[in-house]
């Protein structure tokens, strides 16, 4: 079988979605090839912030999501054991002068069904991508569906398949970059603090804690490790939280339990002949401060306006043979986008650190929560500028 389109997408996660989406608004025609048959109903990605809320408004969606998440709009701070204050995201512009709360699987069911509403046809499920040629003029993607080939061919290919994506090593993209020290658990229990709607910082000597208000009355904690444990269990992680920031939760209302590592990579370039990447196939950041998926979603506009401009031009660029300008032009600024959320996420990660306590972070933690700086530290998290 053999099915033609202007762009293949690779992917059907956040990024992959999303970018069809744009793409069916665009009137430009694409496809989703998406390996798994039954989506992931893993909670994952759970803070969608403005910049990605506003993208959704414009698209009509963002309705859904504010409905299923909870609103953070501020957290308070702990160091020590002590609270030092309150931070907010109040400078933020409204409406969306908030960061959302909301579990991967429910974000990627709303982008989905808005996909599916539009073009049936665009998402194919259980199709997973096995070769990609990219002959320079075109590209042409073997998939199987069922146990069955299927063969694709596109003007273009975008790589929205994630960290080990075949579409970047197909076209022998570099992805450079390396593992972080730092490790971390995680968990979602039944919500038994006081801190309501509000995240939670605690920087104590043994590392740093994360605590984030989920819907359903579910909260999320994430605690920094001294080491990487193999096989996390919500006994040991309820024992790290109540030592370092004295909140306690029932283990047994676990909903998810996991370890993780952190890295940094990023493609050398993210467009090459046919061939583009986008979201974690381009870039991995540390989830310390929950910026990849939403970088995805900046990737995608970006990709999707520069779609825009090369096919309303297409013939008179193609026949020249040289890259396209709006294309190099994507690769160049979002690269430099995640290098700069990389940097970010890494200043999130250095509060985190055990050996970093003491008058330097003490004094930045005082300088976050000034009124002053509140405002620059909301842009900063709430990724404007990326
Ligand atoms: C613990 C944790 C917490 C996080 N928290 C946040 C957060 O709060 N905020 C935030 O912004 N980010 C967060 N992230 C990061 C976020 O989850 C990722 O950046 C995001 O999922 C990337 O989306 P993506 O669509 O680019 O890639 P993926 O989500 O990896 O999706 C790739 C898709 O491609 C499909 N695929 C792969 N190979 C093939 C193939 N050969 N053929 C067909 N399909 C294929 C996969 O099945 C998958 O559906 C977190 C990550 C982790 C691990």
């Amino acid at each position: 079988m053999r099915t033609e389109t202007n762009v293949l997408i690779v992917g059907g996660g956040p990024t992959g979605l999303l970018l069809a989406l744009l793409l069916n608004r665009s009137g430009i025609s694409c496809k989703v090839l998406e390996k798994l048959s039954i989506p992931s109903s893993h909670t994952r990605s759970i803070g969608i912030h403005p910049p990605s809320l506003e993208l959704f408004g414009e698209l009509g969606i963002a309705d859904s999501l504010l409905a299923q998440g909870v609103h953070i709009r501020s957290g308070r701070a702990f160091y020590n054991g002590q609270e030092r204050g309150r931070f907010s995201f109040s400078s933020c512009p409204p409406p969306y002068d908030f960061v959302l709360a909301v579990p991967q699987f429910i974000t990627e069911s709303v982008l989905r069904e808005a996909l599916v509403a539009e073009n049936p046809s665009c998402l194919q499920l259980g199709c997973a991508v096995h070769h990609v040629t990219d002959t320079g003029k075109s590209v042409d993607v073997l998939a199987v569906v069922n146990g069955t080939e299927h063969h694709f061919q596109a003007q273009f290919v975008v790589g929205c398949d994630g960290k080990n994506s075949v579409v970047r090593a197909a076209a022998g993209m570099e992805f450079l970059g390396s593992d972080y020290p730092d490790v971390y658990m995680m968990g979602d229990f039944t919500d038994e603090s006081d801190l309501g709607a509000e995240a939670g910082i605690f920087l104590a000597p043994s590392g740093l804690v994360e605590s984030f208000p989920l819907p359903n009355q579910v909260r999320r904690w994430v605690a920094r490790m001294p080491q990487h444990v193999e096989e996390p269990s919500p006994e040991q992680l309820a024992g790290e939280i109540i030592k370092r920031t004295g909140n306690h939760f029932d283990t047994t209302s676990c909903s998810m339990i996991s370890s993780f590592r952190v890295s940094k990579y990023v493609a050398g370039t993210f467009y090459s002949n046919r061939t583009i990447l986008a979201g974690d196939a381009a870039h991995i950041v540390s989830p310390i401060g929950g910026q990849g998926m939403n970088l995805g979603w900046l990737d995608a506009f970006a990709l999707s306006n520069a779609f825009a401009s090369v096919f309303a031009r297409v013939d008179k660029e193609s026949d020249a043979g040289k890259p396209f300008r709006a294309l190099t032009r994507y690769s160049d600024q979002r690269k430099k986008a995640a290098l700069t959320a990389q940097r970010r996420s890494e200043l999130n990660m250095w509060f985190g650190r055990s050996h970093a306590v003491g008058w330097p972070r003490s004094l930045a933690i005082s300088a976050i929560l000034s009124r002053p700086i509140q405002p620059i530290f909301a842009k900063m998290f709430t990724m404007r500028g990326l």
